[in-house]
């Protein structure tokens, strides 16, 4: 429970600076719980407060969750360099926010990606040690055969790390195709396993993390939503 004024409240919410909030404010462009306010100083409680911002809804999250629908060609990266970033994808309120993506992903991988403003989560998510599975859907230059799969089971060397990186799962799902289950997030790690093992990664996608299926949500490639409670439980 925590009561802010209500410039501080705009402010975290992403609305840009203190003076930029407070003039929203003055302007009349702010309704708390229905009621216009205009005077910044007011303090509410935060916890289930009903915002309306601009005439739209804006109900007050303390932090925000967001599954992304990563097309190519952009990069999980505050500060790209080549591409456009993710954060290019969602509204300037998440960039205020500063939401950071989970983990990453190349830029031409595309799929799930989760967002954040809470750096609790995203260190939980991001630890070696929770094992999260992610699934990715490659595309493979070579066929798939049994024994690439063996290979990646078994575990294949990467040239910097210590011991042998092995997929929790395989799955042969088209000729080309190969569904590959990982617990580690190491760079561009199942292209390398890929190559490491003799084939080649033409393009990958990631489908699920956790027990969160990216075909259950309804995105379209660039598409974001806000992670609901069933969702999040799904990814502890
Ligand atoms: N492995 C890769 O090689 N690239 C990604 O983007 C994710 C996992």
């Amino acid at each position: 429970m925590s009561k802010l004024t209500l410039d501080r409240i705009l402010q975290s919410q992403g609305f840009g600076t203190r003076k930029g909030c407070r003039e929203m404010i003055s302007d009349g462009e702010v309704a708390v719980n229905g009621e216009i306010v205009s005077n910044f100083k007011l303090t509410f409680e935060t916890t289930g407060l009903e915002l309306t911002i601009f005439g739209e809804s804006w109900p007050y999250r303390e932090h925000v969750y967001i599954a992304l629908n990563k097309p190519a060609n952009f990069e999980c990266s505050r500060k790209p360099s080549h591409h456009p970033g993710v954060l290019t994808l969602l509204p300037e309120q998440f960039n205020w926010r500063e939401v950071q993506p989970v983990g990453r992903l190349d830029h031409d991988t595309t799929g799930l990606l989760l967002m954040s403003d809470d750096g609790a989560f995203i260190h939980a998510q991001s630890s070696p040690k929770r094992h999260v599975p992610k699934v990715y859907v490659a595309i493979t230059a070579e066929p798939v055969t049994e024994e690439l799969i063996t290979l990646l089971m078994a575990g294949v060397q990467l040239n910097d790390e210590p011991a042998p990186l092995a997929a929790v799962h395989c799955k042969k799902l088209g000729e080309n195709e190969l569904e590959i289950v990982l617990e580690q997030g190491k760079y561009h790690q199942v292209k390398r396993m890929l190559a490491a093992a003799g084939n080649h990664c033409a393009s990958l996608r990631r489908s699920e993390i956790g027990g969160l299926k990216l075909a259950e949500m309804g995105l379209a490639e660039g598409q974001w939503c806000y992670l609901s409670e069933q969702q999040m439980a799904l990814l502890v």
